[in-house]
């Protein structure tokens, strides 16, 4: 079966949810108005990694609508993305990278998602003009990267794919191209079983590197499936980085944290970053953690891995830049913008008071 074929077994209704799950008719009735905001979307693979008799199950919370998600405290675009879109579906936030948000779709929606006003409910605010993207990429000589995100690139046909690849890898300035993915750990199959997508990445890659930004957020994630995609992705010049959103009750043990990152580099994924989970309508109250706790975790965790797993930046991605939490002094907790959307903070160190219940930048004095 193709890919394509396979997404139609998807898990897309509270009646197929049932199969797996006991619902009473009140917990049916809140999750269909939870899903008719924010559909549900489970791929069979990924399904088959979930132990229904366990409550706690990380890959359930992950995937598995909550009445949890009608806490509508937060905000559905934490880092100002319409404040960076130059265009529709182009954002240029960083001088160095433009971003192009190719599809709305995902092979399956993480309940997390930080793009949740639009994963899998609007195609608005997708990008639709590649010659435009081109244009604007050709007169802007400061942008050295373009990654290409969603949604999920990776659900659009190879012929697309290889339409943005013809069109990047031909602009002298751009030295690499990124897709954000995390089609490797829902749907091996797209990777493993479509010999004529590694081919297009194997002829782009070498004309200019490619990089997949996937996004494996707890060991059980790593399946042999997803293994054998890594593999055969590096195996077509791809280089891989990592990017995990610290979440609660997922991987807030120190433990599970660095066997992830440990996992990654044994693999050949070079971990990346580590976000602080964003302060996102239906996901804050769920999954965040407080800064003071992912702090206390991420250091723990670092303390069981060599030097190539704690690669990684524990980072806020904020609507400033990116900010790493360097460490906390007695009541003071100290940042830095690895980052900055406004290039006078490039580099800046700064402080805040702690409040050990903070969970985002702006919630500290
Ligand atoms: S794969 Fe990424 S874009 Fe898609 S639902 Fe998950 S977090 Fe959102």
């Amino acid at each position: 079966m193709n890919w394509k074929s396979e997404l139609k077994f998807n898990v897309t209704t509270i009646e197929e949810l049932q199969n797996y799950l006991d619902l009473n008719s009140k917990e049916k009735k809140l999750l269909k108005k939870v899903v008719k905001r924010h559909p549900m979307s489970i791929s069979k693979h990924y399904l088959s990694l979930i132990d229904f008799e366990d409550p706690k199950d990380p890959i359930r919370k992950m995937i598995v609508p909550s009445v949890n998600e009608l806490d509508l405290t937060g905000s559905y675009d934490t880092s100002d993305e319409k404040g960076n879109t130059k265009f529709i579906g182009l954002q240029h936030k960083y001088s160095q990278t433009a971003l192009i948000l190719s599809t709305h779709r995902c092979a399956s929606y993480c309940r997390f998602c930080f793009r949740k006003r639009m994963v899998g409910v609007s195609s608005k605010e997708i990008f639709h003009n590649l010659e435009k993207a081109k244009k604007y990429i050709n007169d802007h000589k400061e942008i050295n990267n373009v990654l290409v995100t969603g949604g999920d690139p990776l659900m659009l046909s190879t012929k697309v794919i290889e339409n943005f690849l013809n069109g990047f890898t031909k602009i002298e300035h751009l030295d690499f191209i990124r897709f954000g993915t995390k089609v490797p750990v829902f749907l091996p199959q797209r990777i493993l079983e479509d010999s004529e997508l590694l081919s297009v990445l194997k002829k782009y890659s070498k004309r200019k590197q490619i990089y997949f930004v996937l996004q494996i957020d707890h060991p059980k994630e790593m399946t042999k499936e997803l293994q054998a995609a890594v593999k055969k992705l590096l195996l077509s010049g791809i280089i891989l980085n990592n990017q995990t959103v610290l979440m609660k009750d997922i991987n807030d043990k120190p433990d599970v944290l660095a066997e992830l990152q440990n996992k990654l580099v044994k693999i050949g994924v070079n971990p990346y970053y580590v976000f602080q989970c964003r302060p996102v309508k239906r996901v804050k109250q769920y999954f965040q953690i407080p800064l003071y706790k992912g702090y206390q975790i991420v250091e723990k965790a670092k303390a069981m891995m060599n030097g190539h797993s704690k690669r990684f930046r524990y980072v806020i991605s904020h609507k400033t830049g990116k900010i790493e939490i360097l460490g906390i002094i007695n009541n003071e907790i100290y940042f830095k913008y690895h980052q900055a959307k406004d290039a006078r903070n490039e580099g800046r160190i700064f402080k805040r008071n702690l409040n050990k219940t903070a969970g985002w930048l702006d919630e500290l004095r």
